[in-house]
């Protein structure tokens, strides 16, 4: 096979919690550049249903958009049923859906961690639990958690102990999942992006440069940037990674 050619995925549907905006609105545009049915999760059901027809108008693929909060089993099973019922299967997950609260442990409440770990890693675990079950039943799939570099590092100077318990999280996560579901074709794996602008970021003038400082690309990474990473890791091109976390940060880890 051609190598471009494994890149595709021409006739896969590929689900993105979060598709709506930013990193997953870009990882949606990206699947649907390469062939892919991409169904659109979020909460926001305007935003949700704009993005997929705006995608649909521009590739030649079908899309869907189900209103979706990842913090609901329900939302969550629904959403696996009508993927399913629409276009007959499930290649391809990406939990992407995430926030963050910008305060220091004194501010922090409990509840604000909770609500961060509900989301962004309870969350990964409810959409591949029902995902999963539909690809174990096909023959197999991919499954990417948009996770951090923040897994890795203490992020400075901005606060979010709740934000970096999620992440490192799902890096245990992904290894187990990817062990558990290896037996099925199931493929597992993270992406770990640095700092890309989009509304999940809170910053001004000094915290930029202070990131800058640490960064050895000295440009802050557009959502676009992430989608052909995304694109790799789900395809048959990286049929034989699984379990692993790919870090794309403008070389920022590295200081
Ligand atoms: P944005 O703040 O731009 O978008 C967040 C997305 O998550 C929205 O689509 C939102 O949907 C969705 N979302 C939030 N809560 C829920 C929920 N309960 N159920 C369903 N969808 C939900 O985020 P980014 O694009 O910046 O981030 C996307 C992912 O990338 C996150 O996991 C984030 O942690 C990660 N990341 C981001 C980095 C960055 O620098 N931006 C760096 C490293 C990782 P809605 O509009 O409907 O609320």
């Amino acid at each position: 096979m051609d190598v471009l050619d494994s890149f595709r995925l021409d006739g896969r549907t590929a689900i993105v919690t979060g598709g709506n905006r930013g990193i997953g609105r870009a990882i949606a545009e990206g699947f649907a550049d390469v062939g892919a049915d991409v169904v659109i999760a979020n909460r926001d059901e305007e935003s949700g249903a704009a993005a997929a027809d705006e995608i649909e108008a521009a590739a030649d693929v079908d899309t869907l958009a189900v209103q979706t909060d990842v913090t609901s089993e329900a939302d969550v099973r629904a959403l696996a049923e009508e993927v399913v019922d629409t276009f007959g299967g499930i290649d391809v997950l990406v939990n992407n859906a995430g926030i963050t609260h910008h305060n220091s442990v004194a501010d922090k409440s409990v509840e604000e961690f909770q609500e961060t770990i509900d989301i962004n890693l309870t969350g990964a675990y409810r959409c591949s639990k029902y995902a999963g079950e539909v690809m174990k039943d096909d023959g197999g799939g991919a499954i990417l958690n948009v996770s951090s570099m923040s897994a890795f590092i203490a992020n400075y100077p901005q606060h979010q102990v709740d934000y970096q318990a999620s992440k490192g999280a799902l890096e245990a996560f992904k290894n187990q999942l990817a062990s558990e579901w290896a037996e099925f074709g199931i493929r597992v794996n993270n992406i770990n992006p640095g700092y890309v602008f989009t509304d999940n970021i809170v910053h001004g003038e000094k915290t930029v440069d202070t990131w800058r400082s640490e960064m050895l690309v000295d440009e802050f990474a557009r959502p676009a940037d992430i989608a052909p990473l995304a694109v790799y890791l789900a395809s048959d091109a990286a049929w034989y990674v699984t379990g692993e976390s790919v870090v794309i940060d403008g070389g920022y880890t590295v200081r």
